[in-house]
């Protein structure tokens, strides 16, 4: 985009955040020098292309590298870590796996604008209605005070600190723990960026004393249609259907779920509301199992028992797409085809491999798409 259209639509959203209730002298002082950041729309083109393997995306996210630094970190930091527990209910090993997911335990907490890279995405339109509400999020976070807009830094997408806060987010959750006076994400000291972190899972539905889940073994002739996030069952349920649970125990009445995130052949998850709250925090399945298996991990747990399917691999969007018009073709409704794999799908994947006697697991694979398509 021209300088010239981004100056304009500076200009246009002025009076936008002038209704909204932002200063003219904040306003001023954060449109002076703001200027359109190519690198930032760049990045956000990239993202969308990224589809991975879970196996692979685990893989990553809990090297062991990242779980030994993790646990080097859960004693260091076992004082200040066992305040915020005790204050929050979230565990330890909860807050340094978000924590070690989200800026490698601070080391990469972004050094981009975070108005500039805000203004960019906003006036850019792809997302322009979300972004112009946090840029309007981070100019009130800038007018209280909180942070000297220098400073305030983060991710190309506006992502804020140790823990990557949104500045809605940190508007809602940041606490200033250490009582200095303002709730702090930004410096080098992590004590408010993870007792705000805690906040906002509490906020989001985390239960003091539950488990976000744990891997499992489903027993065999387990009727796969009963996995997937829409069936919760008291944990008590499933045990008494065969579940094969870990010794670390579940409270019997806790509602749970089963997921199977690479299908029937891969590992299976008994997942708790906790598992729900980290779901609110970051939408992504993969992602909340890695910081689940993560957490679990630095407090000394072991790897997961069971293996990826090795020859697996993330279907592509066009392939996703192709898919749901395969499905919807041979009368499996997928409500809409929009390459991207939602309930609709999984549903309908799962009528179609009952239908055809296959296991119903409504994991999107490989094999499935040839057969529809062969
Ligand atoms: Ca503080």
């Amino acid at each position: 985009m021209a300088q010239g259209a981004f100056r304009s639509w500076c200009e246009s959203f002025r009076a936008r955040a002038q209704a909204a209730g932002i200063s003219d002298a904040c306003l001023a002082a954060a449109f002076d020098d703001v200027a359109e950041l190519p690198d930032v729309l760049r990045r956000d083109r990239d993202q969308a292309e990224f589809t991975r393997a879970i196996a692979d995306y685990l893989g990553r996210a809990v090297s062991e590298a990242r779980v030994t630094t993790g646990r080097q970190i859960l004693r260091d930091q076992a004082p200040l870590l066992s305040r915020i527990a005790a204050r929050f209910g979230v565990p330890a090993e909860i807050l340094v796996a978000i924590w070690g997911m989200e800026s490698d335990f601070g080391r990469v907490r972004g050094d981009v604008p975070v108005i500039g890279a805000l203004a960019t995405l906003a006036c850019d339109g792809r997302r322009a209605a979300l972004f112009e509400r946090e840029l309007i999020a981070a100019l009130r976070i800038v007018e209280a005070g909180a942070v000297a807009r220098p400073e305030m830094l983060g991710s190309w997408a506006g992502a804020m600190g140790h823990l990557q806060f949104m500045p809605s987010t940190y508007l809602a959750n940041a606490v200033d723990f250490d009582g200095d006076g303002r709730a702090d994400i930004w410096s080098d000291n992590p004590t408010d960026a993870l007792a705000s972190a805690a906040a906002c899972l509490v906020a989001k539905g985390w239960q003091a004393g539950l488990r976000w889940g744990a891997e499992i073994s489903l027993p065999p002739g387990f009727d796969l249609a009963l996995a997937g996030r829409d069936v919760r069952r008291p944990v008590g349920d499933w045990a008494a259907h065969g579940v094969v649970l870990p010794r670390r125990a579940f409270p019997q009445e806790a509602p749970a779920a089963i997921l199977l995130p690479a299908g029937h052949r891969g590992p299976a998850f008994l997942v708790t509301d906790s598992f729900e709250a980290l779901r609110r925090y970051n939408a992504a399945d993969a992602y909340v199992l890695a910081v689940g298996h993560l957490s679990d991990r630095i407090a000394g747990g072991e790897s997961l028992r069971a293996a990826w399917p090795a020859d697996q691999r993330a279907l592509t969007w066009d392939e996703i797409l192709a898919l749901q018009r395969a499905l919807s073709a041979a009368g499996f409704h997928t409500s809409g085809a929009d390459g991207l794999a939602g309930p609709n799908t999984f549903a309908a994947i799962r009528a179609y491999q009952t239908a055809n006697g296959l296991p119903a697991d409504g994991f999107p694979s490989e094999e499935l798409l040839a057969r529809l398509l062969g």
